[in-house]
């Protein structure tokens, strides 16, 4: 025997399962029964691949013994079981990823973090909310040796070799004292599994004992009557085993959807997900014809907590002819999806389907296509009904940008699902058609403007000219992807996207002959200016899109570096600084003042003053803080002085 030490996110946990999670203890059974149905799973399909696995007979099933004089219950499957390695690797380290960030999410919120579990697959440790002692037989299939894992959850686990008959697993659980009597009682043990399991597609029976009193023979009961109270015969009670299916087994999926209620389809999301909350909503589709399949999408009410991990797990499982095959390939939904949940069974694929030839297979891509137009007309649904639809939208209106991104096909559809903040009403977020609706008829663009903070962009200087004109501004204030989202999209239905940062102001009525006086009247002005900042700017204009402010800058339209320089961080390139544009405003009083006076000092100074509070509205970075400062306090020095 081999005593192991449990690894500290591993220790950090169970710590966890046993002093602060009270809430939900109930939904070990739920854990441990869908890593039973996932065994029989794996085995399942192994058997359809492998020959040694192929010859006798099988059929899973999912056995669940209490015992009250005992104080335990246990919970045994026939599926593909766990060698050495496996048992080490599964359930005595932590070598995913997601129990840790499981710790550090754990809020102290009892009942919350208890909804947690599972979706971080940290599923089996919940069994330390109840027991004192856990002890895990378990043999694979098409090996001769068994295992036996055993803890009491605290700090070590114990390894060594035992026997066991079938390949399977059997976890024996020794419950704690004040757990005792809920969890051997088969009231609320079937309870329990039928709120959680009752879908699992295999038998999941309860196996108790239970006196049973036989009945008299009616001789028996005849001789009795004769006889004198203390010498009648009694009926004797004696302890039978008894055994009954506790769960309904059936695909839910499979069943017409006439005949399916909300409750059924609730309950099955539940579990699938692992989440205690109801789904937002869901969309169950029979294909016939030329394809026959069958798909039941999800869509969470919470956001997974791992959507923005890069090994996130996916949601959908993918099953041929109701056997499973697998819960790990990401392919199957476009990632922008990545937080449905379901099920996907196809009649048409070859049960042996690798993962090579599921990326090829042009069943699956037809599959994955109408899967992905199911999805997108169920939130367009979604989209009609304003306080579900904002819900939605906070959970998942980054997932859309990145699929207007990356899925050329359907990206109008995704565009008309995604919602913008914009200078028409700061409460309320817009989308494009109803930006498209509220425009002049002359605007034939939709205007943005990116940056990292909201408050900033809404004041930003470059507004100035829109707000005058009274033309709408999309604010895109999730950097990280709109800056590399924003440029791609080109056009939504033929009005282009522009970018107002990079764009000419828009039109009021010109007067080209002022035009060209102005330019004209502050031309020595700029090409001072021009030569104070040198490399920092690219040029000086003057520019009619400023009201209030006396300068602001713009990417270089001519720029492509400047136009890709979002995308270009995205794909983790170098970005070489590139130098804006310096504007600034004729009808201001510092600028028109600046274009008068003789003083160096001055123009020098207000020069990069001009530049770098631009630059700071923009919320870009300043070259030099310290001179900046220095600037800003020469200046005030004159002012006072005066
Ligand atoms: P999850 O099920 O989310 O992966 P768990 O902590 O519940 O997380 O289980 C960890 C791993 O241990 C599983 O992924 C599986 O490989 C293995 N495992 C757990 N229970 C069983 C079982 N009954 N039969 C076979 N393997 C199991």
């Amino acid at each position: 025997m081999a005593k192991h030490q449990f690894k500290t996110e591993v220790d950090q946990l169970l710590h966890l399962m046993t002093h602060s999670l009270y809430s939900h203890k109930e939904i070990f059974i739920r854990e441990l029964v869908s890593n039973a149905s996932d065994a029989i799973d794996k085995l399942n399909y192994l058997r359809l691949t492998d020959d040694k696995l192929k010859e006798d007979k099988y059929s899973g099933a999912i056995n669940i013994k209490i015992d009250e004089k005992d104080s335990s219950i246990t919970i045994a499957d026939n599926g593909i079981g766990m060698d050495e390695e496996d048992l080490l690797s599964s359930i005595g380290t932590i070598a995913k990823s997601g129990t840790k960030s499981f710790v550090e999410a754990m809020s102290g919120d009892a009942k919350k973090d208890s909804n947690l579990i599972g979706q971080f697959g940290v599923g089996f440790y919940s069994v330390f909310m109840v027991a004192s002692k856990v002890d895990v037989i378990s043999k694979k299939a098409g090996q001769d040796q068994a295992y036996k894992w055993s803890s009491d959850g605290t700090g070590e686990f114990e390894l060594s070799s035992c026997t066991k008959d079938e390949s399977g697993t059997v976890i024996y659980i020794k419950l704690k004292e004040e757990e005792k009597s809920d969890y051997t009682s088969k009231y609320k043990v079937k309870e329990v599994v039928k709120k959680y399991s009752d879908h699992i597609a295999y038998p999941i029976y309860l196996n108790y004992q239970e006196m049973v009193t036989q009945e008299l023979s009616d001789e028996v009961k005849k001789a009795n009557e004769k006889k004198d109270e203390k010498d009648k015969i009694q009926p004797v009670s004696t302890l039978e085993q008894k055994r009954e299916q506790i769960n309904e087994a059936k695909a839910l999926w499979t069943q017409p959807k006439a005949k399916l209620k909300k409750q059924e389809y609730q309950d099955f999301y539940k579990t699938i997900s692992h989440d205690s909350e109801e789904p937002m909503a869901y969309v169950h589709t029979k294909a016939e014809g030329v394809n026959n399949y069958t798909t039941l999408f999800y869509i969470p009410k919470k956001a997974p907590m791992d959507m923005y991990r890069v090994d996130y797990k996916p949601g959908v499982k993918l099953y041929v002819k109701r056997v499973f095959i697998t819960d790990d390939e990401k392919e199957l939904l476009p990632t922008y999806l990545r937080f449905v949940k379901g099920i996907i069974d196809s009649d048409d694929l070859p049960l042996n389907v690798s993962r090579e030839l599921l990326q090829e297979n042009k069943i699956m891509a037809n599959i994955k296509q109408s899967s992905i137009k199911k999805v997108l007309a169920e939130i367009k649904k979604l989209s009609k009904k304003p306080d579900t639809y904002k819900d939605f939208t906070a959970q998942y209106n980054r997932p859309l940008k990145e699929g207007a991104y990356q899925d050329y096909t359907n990206k109008d559809a995704i565009m008309e699902l995604i919602r913008y903040k914009s200078t028409h009403d700061s409460e309320v977020m817009t989308s494009l058609e109803e930006y498209k609706a509220r425009a002049d008829t002359e605007q034939k663009a939709i205007f943005y403007i990116v940056g990292d903070s909201e408050n900033m962009l809404r004041n930003s200087p470059l507004l100035e000219s829109y707000t005058k004109n009274k033309i709408e501004v999309l604010i895109l204030d999730d950097k990280e992807v709109d800056e590399v989202v924003a440029p791609s999209l080109g056009s939504y239905k033929e009005w282009q996207f522009k970018d107002i940062s990079s764009v000419d102001a828009p039109a009021t009525k010109k007067d080209e002959k002022k035009e060209a006086e102005t330019k004209k009247e502050f031309e020595p002005l700029t090409k001072k200016i021009k030569a104070i900042l040198g490399d920092e700017v690219k040029d000086v204009q003057i520019t009619d899109r400023l009201n209030t402010s006396p300068s602001c800058v713009i990417k270089d339209p001519d720029d492509p570096m400047a136009q890709m320089a979002g995308m270009m961080k995205a794909m983790g390139q170098e970005v070489p600084p590139s130098a804006p544009i310096l504007q600034i405003n004729p009808d201001h009083n510092i600028v028109k003042s600046l274009n008068k006076t003789e003083d160096k000092v001055l123009i020098e100074n207000i020069s990069h003053l001009l530049l770098d509070q631009a630059k700071l509205s923009e919320g870009l970075d300043i070259k030099d803080t310290v001179s900046y400062i220095n600037r800003v306090n020469t200046m005030l020095g004159m002012a006072i002085d005066k």
